[in-house]
């Protein structure tokens, strides 16, 4: 079927002929008869990565096929989704090992993308809970990858956004929990010092994000939150269900500008009183407070935003990010979101985290803020990090190459070995590498 599909930031649109993935015979069928393909989960990922003229949807090819209650280690296909493993798993007292700030996302979507979660200093990316995988390969060959079998491609398609094939199965390893409910703490911070030695002292719990109000400078630039978390331990395994809201329409692109970002960043920071807070929270509410407002991107309009995500290596965060800030505070085009992190080593060699401090931020898409994109570019170049092809729609090839350099063109060397006819591709695709 033809139809406009997009990415989660709504930009850019393109029309593509969309294969619902439902049988395997079918998808190699297709795969066999046509070229210029790429693999799409939840289309959560923001901006081009899962736009190509042939796009196999694999958001209905969700069956689970096998689990190891004692090794706690699931087999499904990849449109199953991390919301559709947790209701399985957690009555169960298993969760996710890793999981991203959204749970509607597909398998298939988090391996591609190597996704991260609030504990990367600690548990490291998706792919460190993903014992094997099944991809089709460029001539059509099904081959099984892990750390011993075809490894060459087990490790390049983690970050590899969907070009080294199509995955069509994973064996995925959970842990063990023995509740819903997350021990939480939130300290605030009044500037970037501050937060920065809050995340080296806190190093030793499992999760931590802070949100920043990156529309303050002076004395509280990077006045922040700094969020904790640990699994609760009091035996409550019993999933509550919850009524989700949904954003019934595009809101006029007026809606969000400077005033009412900066009227929400002091409702934010304020909403925590005094310094400390602790409290028992559901599993939701701490590691997806965005999915209980379905369709939430209409918000920015139709013109859509773009997430600007980036990693600069630990011992220049501070620096960096301080320069950056400055940069956005100064320009006044404050983000709502602004969530920073902190990185471990990475396995993955053509993933995106490296050890370090990485900052997510939203910006609707106007000359100014694209203008506002390419400054902060040059800063993230100049301090040595690079931007999460996940959340890109903008980057220039130049900027791409220059970051990514050699784990690039070993990235190449693989893509060329298992599909040496560039039959996967994307847009995204042919705006970097080419
Ligand atoms: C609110 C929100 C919060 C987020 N938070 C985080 C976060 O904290 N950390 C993080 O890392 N990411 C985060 N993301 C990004 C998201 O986790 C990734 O973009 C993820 O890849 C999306 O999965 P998807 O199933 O929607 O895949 P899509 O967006 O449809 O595709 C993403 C990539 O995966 C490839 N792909 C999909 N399925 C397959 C398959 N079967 N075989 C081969 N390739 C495939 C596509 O080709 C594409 O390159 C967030 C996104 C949102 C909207």
């Amino acid at each position: 079927m033809r139809r406009k599909i997009s990415g989660w930031g709504l930009y850019p649109e393109v029309e593509a002929e969309v294969f619902m993935v439902k049988k395997r015979d079918e998808l190699m069928e297709k795969i066999s008869s046509v070229q210029n393909i790429i693999a799409r989960g939840l289309g959560r990922s923001y901006g081009d990565s899962s736009l190509n003229d042939h796009v196999l949807d694999f958001s209905k090819y969700d069956f689970f096929l096998g689990f190891d209650s004692e090794k706690g280690i699931l087999k499904v296909t990849s449109g199953v989704t991390l919301d559709e493993i947790l209701r399985f798993a957690i009555p169960r007292g298993f969760f996710l090992k890793i999981t991203p700030g959204t749970k509607f996302v597909t398998v298939g979507g988090a391996i591609a993308s190597n996704v991260h979660g609030k504990n990367h200093h600690r548990e490291g990316s998706f792919s460190s809970c993903v014992k094997s995988f099944k991809i089709v390969v460029g001539d059509g060959e099904i081959l099984e990858c892990s750390r011993e079998k075809n490894s060459d491609l087990f490790w390049y398609t983690f970050g590899g956004m969907g070009l080294t094939g199509v995955i069509i199965e994973a064996e995925i390893e959970l842990k063990k929990i023995n509740s819903v409910k997350i021990d939480y703490r939130g300290i605030k911070a009044e500037n970037l010092d501050e937060v920065f030695k809050l995340f080296e002292e806190n190093a030793n719990y499992t999760y931590s994000v802070a949100w920043i109000d990156c529309l303050k400078g002076g004395k509280s630039l990077g006045r922040s939150i700094l969020m904790l978390g640990e699994h609760a331990d009091d035996g409550n395994l019993t999933l509550m269900d919850k009524k989700e809201i949904a954003v019934p329409f595009f809101f006029p692109s007026f809606v969000l500008n400077k005033m009412t970002v900066k009227a929400f960043n002091t409702l934010y920071y304020s909403k925590q009183i005094g310094k400390y807070s602790e409290k028992k929270m559901d599993f939701d509410k701490f590691f997806y407070p965005l999915d209980s407002i379905l369709e939430w991107n209409k918000m920015y309009g139709r013109r859509g935003f773009f997430q600007y995500q980036f990693v600069l290596p630990e011992d220049r965060s501070f620096d960096g990010l301080k320069e950056i800030l400055e940069e956005i505070s100064g320009s006044g085009y404050g983000s709502f979101l602004a969530v920073l992190k902190l990185f471990g080593e990475e396995e993955a060699p053509f993933s995106f985290p490296m050890k370090g401090y990485t900052l997510a931020l939203d910006f609707p898409l106007s000359e100014e803020t694209l203008q506002l994109a390419e400054k902060l570019d040059k800063i993230v170049l100049k301090y040595g990090g690079r931007h999460y092809l996940s959340k890109d729609s903008r980057m220039s090839g130049d900027i791409f190459k220059e970051e990514y350099g050699e784990s690039m063109k070993f990235f190449l060397k693989v893509k060329e070995r298992y599909d040496p006819g560039e039959k996967f591709s994307s847009i995204q695709w042919r705006r970097l590498f080419k």
